[in-house]
């Protein structure tokens, strides 16, 4: 099976889907492997630590898109390059399907089979596949990174001659995977921390990663089986909004990382809320490339209202690339082998399979993943 990479095209990605590392193990598997000449170059690879680690390097773009049995990117590929892909190949990269539904179903009527990263199920043995956490995780960290270098504060306590200098304060609004990393990592630098969300269990992470939980009381809140929030109720985003709209003024650094999936971001603060804060104040909207937690934040922008700092960048993986590539490299590899087939040496996607059922989108010239046609019907 010959397994090629092309270079990522979207404009200021520095991410690259397969590290040399990597290209390794899929060549000690039975792959040929072949990527595009310079797709390490934004990630301290050169085409020789390519050709080092066993794989082939092509100039030709299309000629090496077209030759592929399996295809692997980062970002959705434009939808022309869908039509150089081999009938029966199979593609691997993010889809954002529920927004991309023109882009499926060009997957679709070209006869490729598309997984969607996205959509890999929630499963303990899904983990090692699943970019979402790995890529949310590394974007915890930067989002605490940004914020400390754009604060005029600094974020630990300092004891020195001349006086004693506070912490900084910083609320995390939103503790899953990216959450619990800005935790963790505003802990380290030594800032007071606290966190709120809307599913109970958060309360005990949050405390025992050694910050304080703000509670709200909202009644009952509801999950999916995969762990996500549900939408709230009206009623219980009035409650949410009165309780932590007077609390905004007290933080210096405020990061919000509330998503509901499928949905549009959630909006947690608004603009009188905005009004009230200290100017200075540094917010990270994580939520930003899907509606924005916050009323005025710009997707891959940094705005000011009222002297506050709003930062909406959409790519904060990209920030750390080389470890943001291990990772989402590693999670390919992971899912290539569990899927390959030793005595056919290829990838054999088992349409019985649990995380296959999940996460592929397309197959024999049609879309067959009922959760993206569900969400379809409703738009
Ligand atoms: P996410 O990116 O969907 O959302 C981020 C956080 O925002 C979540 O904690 C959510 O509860 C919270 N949120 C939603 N609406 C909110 C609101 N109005 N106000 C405040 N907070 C709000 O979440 P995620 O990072 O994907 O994680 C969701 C859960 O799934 C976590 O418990 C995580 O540990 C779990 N998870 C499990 C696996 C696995 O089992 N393999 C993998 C990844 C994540």
């Amino acid at each position: 099976m010959k397994i090629v990479v092309p270079k990522e095209t979207y404009p200021g990605e520095t991410r690259v889907p397969i590290v040399p590392a990597s290209v390794k193990t899929l060549v000690a598997l039975g792959a040929e492997v072949e990527v595009e000449s310079g797709l390490g170059e934004t990630c301290r690879s050169t085409d020789q630590d390519y050709k080092d680690a066993g794989a082939t390097v092509n100039e030709d773009r299309k000629a090496l898109i077209s030759s592929g049995d399996l295809v692997l990117r980062l970002r959705q590929p434009p939808e022309e390059e869908v039509e150089w892909l081999k009938k029966g190949a199979l593609h691997i990269s993010y889809l954002d399907p529920f927004n991309q539904r023109a882009l499926v179903e060009t997957f679709a009527s070209a006869g490729v089979s598309a997984i969607s990263m996205e959509m890999v199920p929630r499963t303990t043995l899904a983990q090692k596949m699943d970019a979402i956490s790995s890529q949310a995780n590394l974007a915890g960290y930067v989002s605490v990174i940004l914020a400390a270098e754009r604060t005029d504060k600094i974020l630990p306590m300092m004891m020195t001659p001349a006086g004693t200098i506070d912490p900084a304060r910083v609320l995390i609004c939103g503790v899953g995977v990216a959450g619990l990393q800005a935790i963790a990592t505003a802990n380290r630098m030594g800032a007071r921390v606290e966190a709120t969300d809307v599913r109970d269990e958060t309360e005990e992470q949050v405390r025992s990663l050694g910050a304080k939980f703000v509670k709200v009381d909202l009644g009952k809140t509801e999950s999916t089986k995969d762990g996500y929030a549900k939408e709230l109720t009206e009623e219980q985003k009035k409650r949410q909004q009165e309780a932590l709209g007077k609390l905004y003024s007290n933080y210096d650094v405020i990061i919000t990382t509330a998503k509901v999936f499928g949905r549009p971001a959630p909006k947690i603060i608004l603009g009188w809320m905005l009004e009230k804060m200290k100017p200075g104040t540094v917010i990270v909207d994580m939520a930003a490339d899907t509606g924005g937690n916050v009323e005025g934040s710009k997707a891959n922008e940094e705005v000011d209202v009222n002297g506050v700092n709003i930062i909406g960048f959409d790519n904060l993986p990209g920030m750390v690339a080389v470890p943001a590539s291990e990772m989402y490299s590693s999670n390919l590899t992971h899912m290539i082998t569990h899927f390959w087939d030793k005595e056919k040496n290829e990838f054999v996607p088992n349409p019985e399979d649990e995380i296959i059922q999940g996460c592929l989108l397309t197959r024999d010239g049609a879309v067959v993943n009922e959760r993206v046609k569900s969400i379809w019907e409703k738009q």
